[in-house]
């Protein structure tokens, strides 16, 4: 988990807009060649490179994607930017340069934002990514985060959602439903402080859990992986919004159907514990949760030998014909249609 420091309050309107930015951004270091002008005139200058352009952006706003309460501001800084990097590599990109826009209500002091560009920076030098601009202004209620990421590839390596072919396996990195059952802990205990402000958090069995819902990591190593084994993903998408939703999104734009085995999703032992303790399902978790930033792909069977060994990856199941379906094959060999169901729908009421 990421340090916080102690809290001062220094009032936003002491500063300014131009040496806030000054002030915000004066540790930010250039990795890349081709930043030829970060943070500091009208516009970022890029040196175009042979090969193609990857763009992606993600909006954050307080109270809808997160929330204050039980979200340290450097985590939130540090997320926003994997949010936007995991896009990049679920393209099979390179992520080069970010921008960070951000509306703040004079609620905020100067060293809340130090804390969000502390976890901003801390992204940026781990996944060597140069922040060169973005915007500031004031919101009269809450923080706005806005990042767009800028990535590159070679066109014959970017990989898209429309590419699975019947046949093809479905894989996927990692392991689910760690990040909304983190979310899940994270809220009953704000419930609790809600009710006795003494109480202390109690969060030791749920380190992992937290961890992913508030320090996600985007799959750099991934696509490094995929490179080194010599294996291109025919279809991929990262996991935003749940594997069901994801699983979905690849089908419709490649035009198949899958099955995947209810058995073979990878879960943490902390989430089938929480799962227990919380009387959730945890493939409901798995299929629904989201936030997990994990890369779904299909291969197809010929790359099989390469993969099989992997520790990161698992074949969950594999694609159809379109005409058989989008199904959940469970543990007891039935076959269920898989539904969408973002984060949103996993409130008890649909349980
Ligand atoms: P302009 O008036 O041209 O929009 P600004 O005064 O908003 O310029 O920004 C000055 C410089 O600071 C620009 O390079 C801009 O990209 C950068 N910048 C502004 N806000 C941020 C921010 N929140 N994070 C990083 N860079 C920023
Ligand atoms: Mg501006």
């Amino acid at each position: 988990m990421l340090e916080n420091k102690d809290q001062s309050r220094t009032s936003l309107s002491e500063l300014g807009e131009f040496k806030l930015i000054e002030h915000l951004t004066k540790q930010v270091k250039i990795h890349h060649d081709s930043t030829v002008k970060g943070i500091g005139d009208d516009c970022a200058v890029i040196e175009k490179s042979k090969k193609q352009t990857l763009v992606t952006t993600d909006l954050l706003i307080e109270g809808v994607h997160f929330d204050m309460s039980y979200t340290p501001l450097k985590h939130l800084g540090y997320k926003a930017v994997m949010v936007n990097l995991s896009d990049v590599y679920a393209m099979n990109g390179t992520a080069k340069q970010i921008t960070v826009s951000i509306a703040v209500s004079n609620r905020f002091p100067l060293e809340a934002l130090e804390e969000l560009y502390a976890g901003i920076q801390l992204a940026c030098n781990a996944y060597q990514v140069d922040l060169i601009g973005g915007d500031t202004t004031s919101s009269t209620k809450g923080m706005l985060i806005s990042i767009t990421a800028i990535g590159e590839a070679n066109k014959e390596d970017i990989v898209y959602r429309n590419g699975a072919q019947p046949n093809d396996l479905l894989v996927v990195t990692g392991d689910l439903g760690g990040a909304y059952l983190g979310l899940q802990v994270l809220e009953r205990e704000k419930q609790v402080f809600e009710v006795n402000p003494n109480a202390q958090p109690e969060l030791e069995n749920y380190s992992y859990l937290v961890e992913r819902q508030l320090k996600p990591e985007a799959r750099k190593d991934i696509v490094k992986l995929l490179k080194d084994l010599e294996v291109k993903p025919t279809a991929m998408i990262d996991i935003s919004d749940g594997l069901s939703s994801e699983i979905l999104h690849i089908c419709k734009q490649s035009e198949v159907g899958c099955n995947l085995y209810e058995d073979k999703i990878p879960l943490d032992q902390q989430v089938i514990s929480t799962c227990e303790e919380f009387n959730l399902d945890s493939t409901m978790v798995a299929l629904s949760g989201g936030e997990d930033y994990e890369l779904l792909f299909t291969i197809s069977q010929e790359d099989f030998p390469k993969i099989k060994a992997n520790p990161n990856l698992t074949v969950i199941g594999h694609i159809t014909e379109a005409s058989e379906g989008k199904n959940l094959v469970t543990r007891a060999n039935q076959k269920i249609e898989l539904v969408a169901q973002g984060w949103n729908a996993m409130n008890k009421d649909n349980l």
